[in-house]
């Protein structure tokens, strides 16, 4: 018991948000390894954990019998020791519209190495700002996973926008390697991972079928309109806008999709309204995220980036270019090598930067 080793973590290094606790989270689900953490969330405007990041703490503990210590709302230092991952079928409620994505995305890693399918379902935001919105998990980050035998597949059950939440979605959980008819001797997580193939997501494609999504909830019509014509004026060729009014939201929202599709995969950018802000300035944001990658030849957003870390890294390597280095790019490699023997190589190619990580051995 006592020769398990603990992992410091200190929240406040580089970006100093909430990825640092969750990547930490689900790298110590799957190591094993002792997690103290302190400074949680130090660079943010309200630090410590809130309401989302108590979630994620709660959910880990769930699917490895964990014990936490220091999990109170505006703590900011967390014991956390996992017992080995298991399957099931797991509810969660965040009690707020913290992101329901960012809770899943701290389980999954740990999930697809346990040996029977899960179901997660989360209970608050659906489409938040700063996080990855539904569309964006089920229709960029899940497919980009899939691509290294990460199986998971969601389906959003009732929106949930910021600030009112309420908002729910489910997600399936394969285990990552497929059962054997044969009964295969006890082998290590490390060893099943190996046997898998790696993200390598280098090759952007070179005609993008552009479409948009707007959803508004408990709005007046004429903002989607608005949205819709700034949109066609943008300089992007889109050549289909859907509008979603959204009845089942407990609140009022507005997020406005730009997909770029091409090659099999869609790249999601989101911009969202709230009271005060123009829709000019909603959609320049969301026109401008995707220009620029367009412009630079990436194969992967870096939003996406940041996220794909981590699977990387379990996967015992991969690459991918991405249109820029992120502060949470960047970080997150840090603490991934706090756990894992890997590293992370970063070369500019052109317009683009090429990610790529290596076992160290
Ligand atoms: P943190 O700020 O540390 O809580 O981390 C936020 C996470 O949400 C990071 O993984 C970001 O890449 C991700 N994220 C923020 N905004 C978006 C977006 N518009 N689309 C996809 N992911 C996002």
């Amino acid at each position: 018991m006592n020769d398990i080793e603990t992992i410091f973590i200190d929240g406040s290094m580089g970006e100093g948000g909430g990825q640092i606790l969750r990547t930490s989270l689900a790298l110590s689900c799957i190591t094993g390894k002792r997690l103290h953490i302190e400074n949680i969330r130090s660079a943010r405007r309200n630090p410590g954990l809130a309401k989302q990041h108590l979630s994620c703490v709660r959910a880990a503990c769930n699917i490895c019998n964990g014990k936490s210590h220091g999990a109170a709302k505006g703590s900011k230092v967390l014991d956390f020791q996992a017992s080995p991952v298991h399957s099931g079928d797991f509810r969660f409620d965040i009690g707020s519209a913290g992101s329901t994505s960012l809770v899943i995305q701290t389980l999954l890693p740990a999930l697809f190495l346990a040996h029977k399918p899960s179901t997660v379902t989360v209970t608050g935001g659906t489409h938040n700002p700063l996080a990855p919105p539904f569309d964006f998990l089920s229709e960029t980050f899940l497919p980009a996973i899939k691509t290294a035998g990460f199986q998971g597949d969601c389906k959003l059950l009732r929106h949930g926008f910021f600030p009112a939440g309420g908002g729910k979605i489910t997600l399936r959980v394969q285990p990552r390697q497929k059962q054997s008819p044969v009964p295969a001797p006890p082998v290590s997580m490390q060893t099943q991972v190996q046997a898998n193939q790696a993200i390598d997501l280098c090759n952007s494609g070179q005609e993008f079928r552009i479409n948009a999504r707007i959803y508004t909830a408990k709005l007046p019509t004429h903002i989607a309109h608005r949205q819709q014509k700034l949109l066609l004026q943008s300089g992007l060729n889109i050549q289909n806008i859907e509008h979603t009014e959204v009845r089942d939201s407990q609140g009022p929202g507005n997020a406005v999709c730009v997909r770029l599709c091409c090659n099999k995969r869609t790249t999601v950018f989101t911009a969202f309204g709230m009271r005060g802000k123009p829709s000019e300035q909603v959609i320049s944001e969301v026109v401008n995220l995707a220009m620029n990658f367009i412009d630079s030849g990436a194969a992967v957003d870096h939003f996406l980036a940041d996220q794909l870390l981590l699977y990387m890294a379990i996967a015992n390597g991969g690459c991918f270019t991405t249109d820029r280095i992120s502060a949470h790019t960047k970080t997150n490699m840090e603490v991934i090598k706090k756990f894992l023997p890997v590293d992370f190589i970063i070369e500019q190619q052109g317009e683009c930067f090429r990610v790529s990580c290596q076992p160290l051995r």
